[in-house]
């Protein structure tokens, strides 16, 4: 009998302590009105005209979370030269949905905590696959793409929508917005979800950015928060190939 054994599986600390394994991360495209707008795209006039969200997916060992000293160091990735921050909302679940569309009342019963983290984009690949018509996956979906904060127990966190996500690089404000400015909330990303894949325990949403996305280069600090529940600091640094 012959083995292949994979590395270890993807795992986000819980605040309080233990470890939630990551099943899959969906993630959400345009989300804001006012990031849609910087990108090109029109936002919906009223939830009425919004249509379907944009939906992608990373690979669940994208995830990068904090070393021994408290800071996520992500390598400049490969193939790039205009790698975006997107700082974000991430909804964990901690259950199973059921068989069939959640609807949007059965939402918060998935909802295990909430994190911040950064759906890191090479913008450029993007733009190019996006005049071309094809597929996002290569400018989203790469390794390291999604550090992520702890995960914090939705019952230590009250006033959800009340709350801003904000990032700063080198000290300087480059994203700030508030969730109740989400153009689909939670409970509507789990019922759309639910109509196209089988919501597990161990699945994270990466909820959409606000305005303000720009370019991270080696050697930048970045500090992502969710205000009052969740922070992420860490540093961009040199590409693995170059060391
Ligand atoms: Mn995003």
């Amino acid at each position: 009998m012959r083995i292949v054994a994979v590395a270890a599986k993807p795992q986000v600390p819980i605040h309080g302590g233990g470890t939630f394994d990551v099943h899959r991360i969906y993630c959400v495209g345009r989300n804001f009105a006012d990031h849609a707008k910087e990108m090109g795209a029109t936002a919906p006039a009223s939830p009425a005209e919004r249509g379907r969200p944009v939906f992608f997916l990373k690979p669940n060992d994208a995830i990068v979370t904090a070393n021994d000293g408290g800071e996520v160091v992500v390598p400049y990735p490969p193939g790039t030269r205009d790698l975006h921050h997107e700082v974000e909302l991430v909804v964990a679940l901690g259950q199973d949905a059921p068989v069939g569309v959640l609807e949007r009342g059965g939402a918060q019963a998935l909802v295990f905590g909430y994190a911040v983290g950064l759906d890191l984009t090479r913008r450029d690949l993007q733009a190019e696959a996006k005049a071309k018509g094809l597929p996002w996956d290569i400018g989203k979906a790469f390794d390291a793409s999604a550090p992520i904060s702890g995960i914090v127990p939705a019952e230590a966190v009250d006033a959800l929508t009340d709350r801003t996500l904000t990032l700063d690089v080198n000290g300087a404000r480059r994203q700030h917005g508030a969730l109740s400015d989400l153009i689909w909330n939670v409970d509507d990303i789990l019922h759309e979800l639910s109509q196209l894949y089988r919501l597990r325990a161990g699945d994270l949403v990466f909820m959409g950015t606000p305005a303000g996305v720009g370019p991270l280069q080696v050697g930048d600090r970045f500090r992502a928060s969710l205000d009052g529940v969740a922070e992420l600091e860490g540093t961009i640094a040199p590409p693995l190939a170059s060391r």
